[in-house]
């Protein structure tokens, strides 16, 4: 289908007048690791936590988006790639709308987060590495899915036997092995604050 008669319209009522209607720098942190290393829980914890200081946010996670914007997906190499790209462009839209998105996916291939970041601009993405070491995720095992994989019962399972490709700059890394939850989230608080994201509290 061509797009060549289709032109962007900007309008009046832009990005940085939400932002500074909302006190907040727009920008989408996106959490990825593996299954159990803690990326849902450490997004809800810190959505939590921003919504309570006051600050406009909004939290997509996986299996979630699956249920509606990307339930014709299924998990194909080509439906991963698309269901990562629509993810991107609705944070995006969501980043427009002056908001703090939080993206809780396990995203184990770089190009494509690589892609997401493209989508932004260069200050709007925050990679967040939840770097909590395999065998502490398979311990926790919360949804049962590790067991399951390595039986055979689940396959192309990430870390198991479909890869992770570790991020090598991701702005900001997480050890949920080594610290608790409230931690994990002051050190994210403490990223955004830093970078003058939020400059409430
Ligand atoms: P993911 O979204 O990456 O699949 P979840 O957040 O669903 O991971 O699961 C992480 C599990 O680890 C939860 O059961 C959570 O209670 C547990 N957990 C234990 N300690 C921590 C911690 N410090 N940070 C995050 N999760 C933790």
């Amino acid at each position: 289908m061509s797009n060549e008669n289709i032109v962007w319209h900007a309008h009046n009522v832009d990005k940085p007048s939400r932002a500074e209607h909302k006190q907040q720098k727009p920008c989408l942190l996106w959490f990825t690791g593996l299954s159990g290393s803690g990326k849902s829980t450490i997004a809800g914890a810190l959505e939590q936590k921003l919504f309570a200081m006051g600050h406009h946010t909004y939290l997509l996670d996986g299996d979630n988006v699956r249920h509606g914007l990307n339930k014709d997906l299924g998990f194909s190499d080509r439906d991963r790639v698309e269901n990562i790209r629509r993810i991107g462009e609705a944070s995006k839209l969501f980043v427009d709308a002056g908001l703090i998105v939080l993206s809780a996916f396990i995203s184990p291939f770089r190009a494509d987060r690589q892609m997401v970041r493209g989508l932004l601009e260069q200050s709007e993405f925050i990679e967040v590495f939840m770097d909590t070491p395999l065998d502490e995720c398979e311990r926790r095992d919360p949804k049962g899915l590790y067991k399951k994989a390595r039986s055979g019962e689940i396959r192309n399972f990430t870390g198991i036997d479909s890869v992770y490709e570790r991020p090598e700059d991701a702005e900001i890394s997480v050890n949920t092995a080594t610290h608790t939850v409230d931690e994990c989230v002051e050190q994210i608080v403490g990223y955004l604050k830093q970078h003058q994201i939020i400059t409430k509290g």
